[in-house]
């Protein structure tokens, strides 16, 4: 396997696993993106892989070599090109990186043979381990749970005085900053609505969201006769990251389940669409198609950036994202490409920028 941002969350995971299962698994390929040079080095000499390098080119050529299945495990729209050459190339891709799917929409599926994503996001992974329980035409609706973040419960006047820190503690779940603050706005759950959508192949209305704060049911899928099958652990990645890598297999004892010998307690809760417009912003984004999901991602990476700086308040995020969202224009031909979404990145990028400017 090659694993693309492996001095990640998600990377550091994902060798774990490699440890625990050395005869199962063989990593060909290390790349990151050099914040931690440290500890990319430890995990060169650990693992003695035939490629490694750090940055965008390095993880690209890393996902077009040869081997059983690349995990991107980067974050943010930087991942797109390591996405497109792990699928060109015919090689399973173990994708944690959503942003590259959500942007790269049509284009990015298209691209790919049937089974080739194996979604590592715990939703999706337990989507498609529920989708095993039936055909695709039994399918009712996907139902994706939230755990609503550190801020659940919140009105949107109460998000007003939230700091930084405050954001990146996350209730039930420890991951890289982009994702928990992502988490924190909501901004991820409406991400994995458009990555359900493009994995899944289901329109809008048949994909909705619910609070589950202890995010022990990681999604579910209703079928037709009325049916809902859940797939639940104690929050973990080691889980979707297994399946991703081993996929359609399960790897043995890749984490705990949960102990029904204890009283366990599932509660379930509507969104409050009012104080966490994100999610129906994504919808908004994702019917808009074309250029919309690369447009609303983008801006959000800079608003995020910007928050985390102390250039943004908390509360302005969504609003923010969804400002450059409406003054976009959406392209109307058929024949989008890769750089018509690059393009609209760097203009959501720059609009983004400047409506920061503008509202400081
Ligand atoms: P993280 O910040 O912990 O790690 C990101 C990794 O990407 C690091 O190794 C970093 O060096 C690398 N990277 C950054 N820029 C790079 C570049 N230009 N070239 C190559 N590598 C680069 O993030 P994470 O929490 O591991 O999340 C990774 C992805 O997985 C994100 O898309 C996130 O949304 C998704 N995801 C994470 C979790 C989780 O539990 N952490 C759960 C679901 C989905
Ligand atoms: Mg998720």
């Amino acid at each position: 396997m090659a694993v693309l941002g492996s001095t990640g969350s998600i990377g550091t995971q994902a060798l774990d696993l490699v440890r625990a299962n050395p005869d199962r698994f063989r990593v060909v390929a290390l790349t990151a993106g050099g914040s931690n040079e440290e500890l990319f080095d430890a995990q060169v000499a650990e693992f003695a892989p035939a490629f490694s390098g750090l940055g965008e080119d390095a993880s690209t050529e890393a996902a077009g070599l040869e081997c059983d299945v690349v995990l991107n495990g980067i974050t943010g729209a930087v991942g797109l090109r390591p996405t497109l050459a792990a699928l060109d190339a015919g090689t399973t891709l173990a994708l944690a990186n959503k942003e590259s799917l959500i942007m790269g929409g049509p284009l990015v599926t298209a691209r790919a043979k049937p089974g080739q994503i194996v979604p590592v996001d715990s939703e999706h992974s337990a989507v498609a381990q529920c989708l095993r329980g039936g055909t695709p035409q039994e399918v009712r609706r996907l139902v994706l749970t939230a755990s609503g973040g550190p801020f659940r419960g919140r009105s949107r006047e109460e998000l007003g005085e939230v700091t930084l820190e405050q954001a990146l503690q996350h209730p039930t779940w420890s991951m890289g900053p982009v994702i928990t603050i992502n988490s924190a706005t909501l901004v991820n759950k409406g991400l994995e609505v458009i990555e359900a959508h493009l994995l899944f192949d289901l329109p809008f209305d048949r994909i909705e969201v619910v609070v589950h704060p202890t995010s022990v049911v990681h999604s579910m899928v209703e079928f037709t006769d009325g049916s809902t099958l859940v797939q639940a652990s104690p929050p973990t990645m080691m889980i979707p990251i297994a399946l991703g890598l081993a996929w359609p297999d399960r790897v043995p004892d890749a984490a705990p389940a949960v102990d029904w010998t204890r009283a366990e307690t599932w509660e379930f809760f509507p969104l409050d669409d009012d104080a966490f417009p994100a999610v129906s912003l994504a919808r908004r984004a994702g019917e808009l198609g074309a250029t919309a999901p690369a447009v609303y991602n983008a801006a959000n990476e800079v608003c995020v950036d910007a928050f985390m700086a102390g250039r943004l308040p908390f509360v302005d995020i969504v609003p923010t994202v969804a400002a450059v969202v409406e003054r976009h224009d959406v392209p109307l031909n058929e024949q989008l490409t890769i750089d018509d979404v690059l393009a609209a990145d760097t203009w959501a990028r720059e609009e983004a920028a400047h409506t920061i400017g503008e509202t400081l």
